[in-house]
């Protein structure tokens, strides 16, 4: 336990990693004073009884995890698996659970006594679905000690060490400062664009002051920067004929190969300089015949940045693009309708970062530390975006064990020394952070 008391860390940024890694890892100074913050309440003797009890309920955190792997949570269909996970929460003896109106499950363990000086609400997070679709084979399959199916570790691992923090804190009796809640959120993947982490962050909810995910494989890494993205979908429309009779219309395919070309160029442009930001077209569609005018084509696009105003000016670069296609496929038009061009957003995600020497990543850092774990500040795109867009304190911690093909149906997760441990991590985190009484 004993290690250097103050940390720099200095990140040589080498191009050829800004180019391909999606990570960036920040340099850090760990204050000394949250070290002993943290050593101090290590040494009480609830925080110990829980660590023991964490350790005591690890066949329970295990059969919990395959329970709730088995049930299904494709995109926007998280229900069942957010009802077991209610009754769960209440049987570990939260003080009141609910169903929120998006299908968010939220566990509350009521505070002590308020302090005006520490945050009203900490929450610890998890996410409920999976990027699976409905019908997904999700039984587990044993490898030996490794649990194989789709959605294991990503993140229904992070949903059971939540509950197993829960259940530690009520066995050993550890009083905060804070409400503490416990939350199964909806909508992290895809295109459920983080709807649950941004329903809890609504105009007039509930004021959370600290938000902690638990959403990540390796250990160490403390995410405290989002990486935002922007994504469309856009659709061009015209009336559409045959390719010779009615030569001379305008052509919705045309037209999008003229969008890309105008916007991969003028990205591009855009890239050579600023903080990392990256431009795709996923997906492409349309038409009818090779010798038909197409009435309709369509592509989605996937737009992120680390930072907040280079996603905003390529967002712009993007906009601007998709309008001068369409401009120079209606000059170009020598009979029939104009195209007209639809651009839908279908992902927001925002970025920013929360500084390192914000309290609460300083006792992420500082609990790392003491648990022997080299501790790094890294960029992700997690339900943490949302409070750490706003300023608030958020991070994203790991979810423990060893894991790996993560979004594939051979998904699996190890139990080693790391899974409790991250449980511990976990949980003394949240307690540092909610205030012991
Ligand atoms: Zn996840």
């Amino acid at each position: 336990m004993k290690r250097q008391l103050i940390y720099i860390v200095v990140f040589l940024v080498i191009v050829s990693q800004r180019l391909f890694s999606q990570d960036y890892d920040s340099a850090f100074i760990l204050n000394e004073k949250y070290v002993k913050e943290v050593k101090k309440l290590l040494k009480k003797k609830k925080i110990q009884d829980a660590f023991e009890y964490i350790d005591i309920l690890e066949p329970r955190t295990l059969r919990d995890l395959i329970f709730l792997t088995e049930l299904p949570a494709p995109p926007f269909k998280e229900n069942k698996r957010a009802e077991a996970f209610r009754d769960l929460l209440e049987e570990a003896g939260a003080d009141k659970v609910w169903i929120d109106e998006v299908g968010n499950v939220i566990a509350v363990r009521n505070a002590v006594k308020r302090d005006s000086e520490r945050p009203e609400v900490v929450v610890l997070d998890a996410h409920l679905d999976t990027v699976f679709p409905e019908g997904t084979e999700v039984t587990i399959k044993l490898n030996g000690d490794t649990l194989v199916a789709p959605g294991v570790g990503d993140d229904t691992r992070g949903l059971v060490l939540i509950l197993t923090v829960l259940r530690a804190l009520n066995e050993s009796g550890i009083n905060t400062v804070a409400d503490i809640w416990i939350v199964g959120t909806v909508g992290e993947e895809g295109l459920g664009d983080l709807r649950g982490v941004k329903h809890l962050f609504r105009s007039g909810a509930p004021a959370i002051r600290s938000w902690i995910s638990v959403d990540g494989g390796t250990m160490g890494r403390i995410t405290n920067s989002g990486l935002g993205s922007h994504r469309y979908r856009v659709t061009f429309t015209g009336e559409g004929g045959h390719s010779w009779s009615a030569f001379g219309m305008a052509n919705p395919i045309h037209a999008l190969g003229r969008a890309i070309s105008i916007f991969a160029t003028e990205a591009d442009r855009f890239i050579q300089s600023g903080p990392k930001t990256s431009f795709n077209v996923g997906r492409i569609g349309g038409g009818t015949s090779v010798n038909s005018i197409s009435y309709e084509s369509w592509m989605e696009v996937d737009i992120r940045s680390v930072d907040h105003s280079s996603l905003l000016a390529m967002d712009d670069i993007f906009q601007k693009a998709m309008q001068a296609a369409l401009h120079d496929e209606n000059n170009l038009r020598k009979k029939g309708e104009i195209l007209n061009v639809k651009i839908e957003m279908i992902g927001d995600r925002p970025s920013g970062e929360v500084p390192a020497d914000m309290p609460l990543v300083q006792r992420a850092l500082a609990v790392t530390t003491l648990f022997d774990i080299s501790p790094r500040l890294t960029t992700g795109s997690t339900n943490s975006n949302i409070p750490i867009s706003r300023g608030i304190p958020a991070v994203t911690i790991s979810r423990g064990g060893k894991s790996g093909a993560s979004h594939s149906l051979k998904e699996w997760w190890l139990n080693d020394s790391s899974g409790p441990q991250a449980i511990k991590l976990a949980l003394l985190l949240l307690v540092t952070e909610a205030g012991i009484k």
